[in-house]
Order: C-alpha cells, then sequence, then structure tokens
C-alpha cells in the first residue's frame, strides 16, 4: 500500500553545503518529517538492552559494538544502519507521513537497499532528488569558518549574513568553532568520502528513473531555497 499523495525529498551534496539547513526549511515550510538517520542511529543505540542486536543480511549486528564505533568516530556498518533506515521509513509511511531525509542513504549500499522501499510505499512520481552543488573550495572554506553555539550546539554555517554573527540568534550564547570535524585535514577526508562512496548515489538514482534536480549551494541560505521551489514547483 503506498501513502497517498505524500512525497519524498532526499537532499545529496557535499560537507557544508547547508543540507541540514535546508532540509529544516523544507520540513517547516512544506509540513514533512526532517528524517536524520544519525539521530535515529544514536536514539536506538542509546534506548538498547544489553545484548540486543539488528539483524540484516543474515548476520547480527550488535548495538554495543555498533556504540564504540560511533563514539571512536567511525561510520556504522552500513547494514546496521541500513535495517534502522528502513524499519523508521516503513513506520513513517504506515502513519502517512511525507518526510525528507538527509544524511542518508551515504553508501551505494544504503541507496541500493533504500530507494526501492521509497519507491515501493511511496511511488517514484512522489520522490524528489535534491543535488546541492557546492565546489571543493567552498565546502572548505564554510566548514573552516563554521560555528556552533556553546549552550544548545546550534550550528551555524558560514554565509555572508552570518559571517559576522558573534552570538547565537536563538540562545544569544557565544558561538564557537568546533574542533576535529571541521579542522582543514578532517574536511579534506570527508570531502573524499562524499566524493567516492555518497556522489554515486545520483547514477543509481537516474539508473532508478528517479527525479533529480541540481541545485548551486554557492548562494544565500534563502537564495538556495527559493532555488529549490522554484525548480521542483514546491
Ligand atoms: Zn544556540
Amino acid at each position: 500500500m503506498k501513502a497517498q499523495n505524500k512525497k519524498v525529498i532526499i537532499l545529496i551534496g557535499p560537507p557544508g553545503s547547508g543540507k541540514g539547513t535546508q532540509g529544516e526549511l523544507l520540513s517547516e515550510k512544506l509540513n514533512l518529517y526532517y528524517f536524520e538517520a544519525a539521530k535515529v542511529g544514536e536514539e536506538k543505540i542509546n534506548k538498547a538492552k544489553k545484548g540486543e542486536y539488528v539483524i540484516a543480511d543474515g548476520k547480527k549486528y550488535y548495538f554495543e559494538k555498533e556504540k564504540k564505533l560511533w563514539q571512536t568516530g567511525k561510520l556504522w556498518s552500513p547494514p546496521f544502519i541500513t535495517a534502522l533506515v528502513k524499519k523508521k521509513i516503513e513506520e513513517l509511511a504506515e502513519a502517512g507521513n511525507s518526510i525528507i531525509l538527509s544524511g542518508s542513504p551515504r553508501t551505494l549500499y544504503e541507496g541500493e537497499r533504500i530507494a526501492p522501499l521509497l519507491i515501493k510505499l511511496y511511488g517514484k512520481e512522489n520522490i524528489n532528488i535534491i543535488l546541492i552543488e557546492q565546489s571543493a573550495e567552498a565546502s572548505i572554506f564554510r566548514n573552516a569558518h563554521r560555528k556552533i553555539c556553546e549552550l544548545m550546539r546550534h550550528p551555524m554555517l558560514w554565509t555572508k549574513e552570518t559571517s559576522k554573527l558573534k552570538n547565537c540568534p536563538l540562545d544569544g550564547s557565544k558561538l564557537l568553532k568546533r574542533k576535529g570535524l571541521d579542522d582543514p585535514e578532517t574536511i579534506k577526508i570527508r570531502l573524499k568520502e562524499y566524493k567516492e562512496r555518497t556522489y554515486p548515489l545520483i547514477g543509481l538514482f537516474r539508473k532508478q528513473g528517479l527525479k533529480i534536480k541540481k541545485i548551486n549551494g554557492e548562494q544565500l541560505v534563502v537564495d538556495v531555497f527559493k532555488d529549490i521551489l522554484r525548480v521542483f514547483k514546491f
């Protein structure tokens, strides 16, 4: 059974292209459930009982082991996160939600398993892929200048509008630089991961006949948002 007249949006783009920001804006404007795979994974891992596991591709994946991977900064096992994401998508479709996915699928492995499920539940014609394009230079610059607030860890992407802000516009706490993830060397690794592991998803989506539109990510947040609404006629 299909979730009737509901839509799915998948945001793909390099680190620092503003996927998270656009995802939140779209979710609010179009009343979509904002689906962050990382949050689903974290929640399940934190709630898991000792010895609990999920079965994916006939293998057991223990929550405790995945938790260790996550705590050391590594990616979760693709079958593990795919199983969790699939289950969550089924629940959301069952409840009749339109959804927006940011940060998932992240690998071909995930895409090959998640795209057919979305097509089955929502129908090909209701799936929209947004490819936010941004040069490597812009990604490095924006990530290197990204800040997050001291109190709530609100992320603040570098843009012309936010470049002079010293305090969080939501809670007034100081804006700080993030250590580790936003260091230039780490960003280069994340960009490489994106190019080699995430970007090939576009070819997969194309083969499946899904609607893909490119959006120029090197504009003001508001203009990227307007472009998305215009191009997709949302
Ligand atoms: Zn804040």
